[in-house]
C-alpha cells in the first residue's frame, strides 16, 4: 500500500499517531537510535519540546510522503526550529553554519 498526502489537506504534528511509517526518510533504520527517528522529531514538535535532535531530521520529504495522517512533517519541524532560534536556542553548529554562509564561505569546511 502506498500512502500519498493531499497537498491541500496536510495536517499539523498534533495529528501524529506515532506509527513510524515516516522513518523511511530518516537515519533511524541504520542507527536504531530513537532520538534520530523522524517519529521522535515529530513528537518533539508536537509537544513543543526544545531539543538539538530537532536538527537531526533531513527534511527530504520522504517521511511526509509515507505519513498516513498527511502531516506536513517538514513544515512542523522547521516551525519548531524557528521557535528555538527565536529564543536563541539554536545549536552551536547551526549558528556557525549560518555565520559562514553570511560571510560567503563554505559552511562545511
Ligand atoms: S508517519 Fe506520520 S503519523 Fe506516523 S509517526 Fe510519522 S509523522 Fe507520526
Amino acid at each position: 500500500m502506498t500512502f500519498r498526502r493531499e497537498e491541500d489537506g496536510r495536517k499539523g504534528a498534533d495529528a501524529c499517531i506515532l506509527c513510524r511509517l515516516c522513518d523511511a526518510g530518516s537515519s533511524y533504520g541504520v542507527t536504531l537510535d530513537e532520538r534520530r527517528s523522524l517519529r521522535h522529531t515529530v513528537w518533539l514538535a508536537k509537544n513543543g519540546r526544545e531539543s538539538a535532535w530537532l536538527y537531526a531530521a533531513m527534511l527530504n520529504g520522504v517521511g511526509e510522503k509515507a505519513c498516513p495522517m498527511s502531516i506536513a512533517i517538514d513544515d512542523a519541524i522547521i516551525e519548531a526550529r524557528r521557535r528555538m532560534a527565536a529564543k536563541g536556542l539554536e545549536t552551536k553548529e547551526n549558528r556557525e553554519f549560518f555565520e559562514k554562509v553570511r560571510r560567503g564561505v563554505n559552511p562545511y569546511a
